[in-house]
C-alpha cells in the first residue's frame, strides 16, 4: 500500500514497512493521544449539483495535525485504526463533530445541506442507528443535515442484518451513499435491495477520462445503471474541465473534486454557498 503523494507528511509505512509492529504500535498510541489532545479536526469538501451549479452538500474529511510529525494523511492512519479497533472512537468523534458543525450552521439560519460522514465497517455494525439517533437528538439537528458514506466492503455479505441496519438509519431520514463505487467485489444485486440514495463513482475511474476509453465506458455505464435503478450518482475526484464536460454529457448528477474545491474549513464553506460554480469555472 502506498501512502500517496502527501509531500511533507511523515510516512509511517512504505510497502515493505507495512508489517512493522513498532510503527503500528507507535501510530496506535499517537492516535489515542490525538483524540485526547484534540489533534484531529474536520475539513469539508463541497459536492456540486450539476443542474444548478450550487453546493448541494459537503463531505466531512478527517485531518490530523501531529505536534511533531506534522500532517498525517487518513490514508496512512485510518487502516491502522481499523485494524486496532480505535476506528470506533475516531468515527464517533467524527460523527459528533460533524453534527456539532451542522448545529452551528442550522443556528446561523442557513438552509440545510447534507454533511456526509464516512463510516467504517466496524462502526456500521456497532449500533450505528442508535448512535445516529443519539447524535441527532443531542445536537438537536434535523436529519436533513446528515448523510453517511459506506463502502461496498460492508455489503459483501448482503445479509438481512445489514439491510436492517440500513433501514433503521434511513427510517430516521438520514440518507446513505455508497462510496468508492466500483472498487469492491460485491454483487450488483445489492444495488436494488439496499436503501442507498447515491452512488459515488470512485476517483480511479474518473482520473483518466476522457482519454481512456475503458474508464469512459465504466463511468458512463455506472451513471446509466444508477439512473435506471433510481439512485443519484456523484463522481469523486474531478480535477479537470474535460472530466466535467464528459460527466455532464453522460448525465451525472453531482461532482466533487479539486476542480471545484479542495476540502476546506467550515468558514470557507459558508462563503462558497452562494457561488454558482458553473459561471465561475
Ligand atoms: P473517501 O471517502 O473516498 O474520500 C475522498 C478522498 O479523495 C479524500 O481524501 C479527498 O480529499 C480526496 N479528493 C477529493 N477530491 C479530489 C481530487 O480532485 N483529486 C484527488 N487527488 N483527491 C481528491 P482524504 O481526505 O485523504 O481521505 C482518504 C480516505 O480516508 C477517504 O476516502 C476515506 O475512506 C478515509 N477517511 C477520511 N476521513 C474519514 C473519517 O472521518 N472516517 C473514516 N472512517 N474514514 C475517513
Ligand atoms: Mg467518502
Ligand atoms: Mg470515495
Ligand atoms: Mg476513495
Amino acid at each position: 500500500r502506498s501512502a500517496g503523494n502527501v509531500s511533507g507528511s511523515f510516512l509511517f509505512y512504505s510497502d515493505n514497512m507495512n508489517q512493522s509492529i513498532a510503527g503500528r504500535l507507535y501510530l496506535e498510541s499517537a492516535m489515542r493521544k490525538a483524540l485526547e489532545n484534540q489533534e484531529f479536526y474536520l475539513v469539508y469538501q463541497p459536492k456540486v449539483d450539476l443542474a444548478s451549479g450550487k453546493i448541494i452538500g459537503v463531505e466531512a474529511l478527517l485531518r490530523w495535525q501531529h505536534p511533531e510529525k506534522g500532517f498525517i494523511s487518513p490514508v496512512e492512519f485510518i487502516p491502522v485504526a481499523e485494524e486496532t479497533g480505535l476506528i470506533l472512537q475516531i468515527d464517533e468523534w467524527v460523527l459528533e463533530t460533524a453534527c456539532a458543525q451542522a448545529k452551528a450552521w442550522q443556528d446561523s439560519g442557513i438552509a440545510p445541506f447534507r454533511i456526509a460522514v464516512n463510516v467504517s465497517a466496524r462502526e456500521f455494525t456497532n449500533n450505528l442507528p442508535v448512535r445516529v439517533k443519539e447524535a441527532l437528538q443531542h445536537h438537536q439537528i434535523s436529519p436533513q443535515w446528515l448523510e453517511l458514506e459506506i463502502t461496498e466492503g460492508m455489503l459483501m455479505h448482503s445479509s438481512e442484518s445489514v439491510i436492517a441496519i440500513m433501514e433503521q438509519i434511513t427510517a430516521q431520514d438520514v440518507v446513505l451513499a455508497l462510496d468508492d463505487f466500483g472498487t469492491g467485489y460485491s454483487s450488483l444485486s445489492y444495488l436494488k435491495r439496499f436503501p442507498i440514495e447515491t452512488l459515488k463513482i470512485d476517483r480511479s475511474f474518473i482520473q483518466s477520462i476522457p482519454s481512456d476509453p475503458n474508464d469512459c465506458a465504466i463511468a458512463s455505464t455506472i451513471i446509466l445503471m444508477a439512473k435506471q435503478l433510481h439512485h443519484k450518482v456523484i463522481a469523486e475526484g474531478v480535477e479537470t474541465r474535460e472530466q466535467l464536460d464528459f460527466l455532464i454529457k453522460a448525465g451525472c448528477d453531482e461532482v466533487q473534486g479539486y476542480l471545484y474545491s479542495k476540502p476546506v474549513s467550515p468558514e470557507q464553506i459558508i462563503s462558497l454557498l452562494d457561488k454558482n460554480f458553473h459561471t465561475e469555472i
